[in-house]
């Protein structure tokens, strides 16, 4: 992999002929190369491999990506990975995927845990200049010596030890002689700072877990703060961009790089060097933007591993999850979701996009480019008498209405159709201009039809209709174009094939799912109608797609082959999203 940068060919007008984008991370930016402050713009976009990537990250990635693509910069794919316990290589393996299908591309694959060693011989570095030391108090002393957001911390009693003393502790730390928990390496800053963070945080824990990328090599591991400040400046990070929630940790984050100064240290160059690392030194600058957070959804990695593992949904890439895995199962587009994120901007303003956002953006990104097909979910069986029986023609349907290059598709018709239930009203509703006794409506690109017949069960349920096509009305005819007022769509029974069609809806009743002051927790607020199965029936041309091939089925919706179920003889389709309810007056 060379180059970062959007990679999908594919990718639809809106990420070329959208306008210059102009928040202010990419005004900074601007700035930076304008003042000659950098010549070449670096970004990494930093995932613990702890589970796997949701919508929200959605936008960290577009921003990462997109800016190293739009100033043509670098952007690498760092795995945060210093938590051993918590981490695991097939997360690893699906946030490659997730991020290659969004669209993009990393210059280089990184690990925080490539660099445990510079973080090391850095962690020594800050020993040998009195700003860091081993301490022995437990997690529960170092609690209670912090102090609170209004009185001061104090200081360890180890805080004082010899450079020799901590030097020789921390290196028998590192040959593992000390059990979990015993000791930490902590950074001397600031006990009364107003910064809870600089209250001599931990550098580095004992931990004897064995980690996916190094095994049993290491019985310490790196504390997040100082491992990504580190991270960055290793691989020469212009902007370190992150949520808003790090906006506290920025004063430890520059500590961390200024007093560890990779590029006044001749020994952690080199030792860099011999790593086949980069040797560059520019010192990167934490920008902070807002989270993005949709209603309706819960979206934290934790809380969408709890509705995994307690088998509240499907799995990971349940087409009802906010995961990437599960937007895309679907239905959800790459250019969609890049939409999505444009449209949102980029600010530090908090603050909640309505789920309609997300499906305007789904259903635009369809609307112009998905072919159209006819299905009929909830099929009623109408026969057109006056055709012969065993009658069958091939109709010509284009595939996109506002995109010739689309082309065209051949669609069955015969004597027996399917047509949706809910078209039929025997008693028909104000307004219905859909098929009622005695009535007449269009059949999609067919002809007009008048119901002559409804025929129903013993218990009173519609079983069939029977009707006469106006042969005056057919393709082609005089009387092709005649008024009518409703159109519907149809598919030819005896050529359609049989589908399962998975109906979705929001998972959650409520918008806040997550907020607890009203004594639930999100598990009580679950849509127990989220997930429905339905037999339908769809056109030839729709059953033979491949799978993630979408399609708009006329006056359904949008609806995406599933990517593991669907095959041609046992087509299985989910609907992604449902049309703007425009065509509900019948047309
Ligand atoms: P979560 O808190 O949802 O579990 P996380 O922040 O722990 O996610 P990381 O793997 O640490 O997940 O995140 C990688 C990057 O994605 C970070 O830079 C983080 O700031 C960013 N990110 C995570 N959630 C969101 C979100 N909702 N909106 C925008 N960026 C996000
Ligand atoms: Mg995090």
């Amino acid at each position: 992999m060379s180059s970062s940068g959007v990679s999908d060919p594919a990718a639809p007008p809106s990420d070329s002929s959208s306008p210059v984008r102009q928040d202010f991370i990419r005004q900074v930016v601007r700035e930076d190369l304008a003042s000659g402050k950098h010549t070449a713009i670096r970004t990494r976009f930093p995932p613990e491999p702890n589970g796997y990537l949701h919508i929200g990250h959605a936008k960290a990635i577009c921003l990462d990506f997109g800016i190293a693509a739009e100033f043509g910069g670098r952007c690498n794919l760092r795995f945060d990975d210093t938590n051993p316990e918590k981490e695991d290589l097939a997360f690893v393996r699906a946030i490659e995927d997730d991020v290659r299908w969004l669209g993009f591309d990393w210059a280089e694959l990184r690990h925080a845990s490539d660099y445990f060693e510079v973080y090391y011989l850095a962690a020594e570095k800050l020993i040998g200049q009195g700003d860091a030391y081993v301490c022995d108090l437990t997690a529960e002393q170092v609690r209670e010596y912090r102090g609170t957001l209004t009185e001061p911390g104090r200081n360890s009693p180890f805080r004082d030890r010899s450079v020799e003393e901590n030097l020789d502790l921390f290196r028998r730390m590192r040959a593992g002689e000390f059990a979990d928990g015993t000791r930490t390496l902590r950074a001397k800053i600031d006990m009364a700072s107003g910064n809870m963070n600089l209250r001599d945080p931990a550098l580095y824990r004992i931990k004897k877990v064995a980690h996916q990328n190094t095994g049993d090599a290491w019985p310490i591991y790196p504390m997040y703060d100082f491992a990504h400040a580190l991270g960055d400046a290793v691989e020469g990070i212009t902007h370190s961009l992150c949520t808003l929630e790090f906006e506290d940790h920025r004063p430890l984050y520059d500590w961390v790089v200024d007093r560890v100064d990779l590029a006044g240290n001749p020994e952690l160059l080199a030792s860099l060097t011999a790593r086949g690392l980069p040797n560059v030194a520019a010192k990167p600058r934490q920008i902070e933007f807002s989270r993005l957070n949709i209603n309706y959804t819960v979206m934290s990695k934790r809380k969408l591993t709890q509705l995994v593992t307690e088998g509240l949904v499907d799995g990971w890439d349940d087409p009802r999850m906010y995961t990437l895995q599960g937007l895309r199962r679907r239905g959800y587009t790459p250019a969609a979701l890049r939409l999505l994120v444009d449209r949102v901007g980029i600010s530090k303003q908090n603050s909640v996009i309505d789920f309609s956002v997300l499906e305007g953006a789904l259903r635009d990104d369809l609307d112009a480019r998905a072919p159209r097909r006819m299905a009929v979910i909830d099929p009623v069986k109408l026969v057109l008498t006056n055709l012969p029986d065993g009658h069958a023609e091939t109709l010509t349907f284009s595939n996109h209405p506002k995109d010739e290059a689309q082309g065209t598709r051949e669609v069955p018709f015969s004597r027996q159709l399917w047509i949706e239930r809910e078209d039929f009203a025997e008693v028909p509703p104000k307004g219905f201009k859909r098929l009622i006794p005695s009535g007449e409506v269009r059949l999609r690109g067919a002809g007009i039809v008048r119901c002559d017949e409804v025929i129903k069960d013993d218990s009173g349920v519609i079983v069939e209709l029977r009707g006469t096509l106006d042969p005056e009305s057919r393709p082609g005819m005089e009387g092709a174009n005649r008024k009518i007022k409703g159109t519907i769509h149809w598919v030819s029974a005896a050529h359609a094939v049989a589908a399962e069609v998975r109906l979705f809806d929001r998972l959650f009743t409520v918008e806040k799912p997550d907020d607890e002051s009203t004594g639930k927790t999100y598990r009580e607020h679950l849509n127990p109608d989220s997930k429905r199965s339905v037999t339908g029936y769809v056109e030839p041309a729709a059953a033979t797609a491949a799978p993630e091939q979408a399609f708009q089925f006329e006056r359904l919706g949008y609806f995406v082959a599933d990517r593991y179920d669907h095959s041609a003889a046992a087509p299985v389709f989910n609907r992604s999203v449902t049309l703007r309810d425009t065509w509900a007056a019948g047309t």
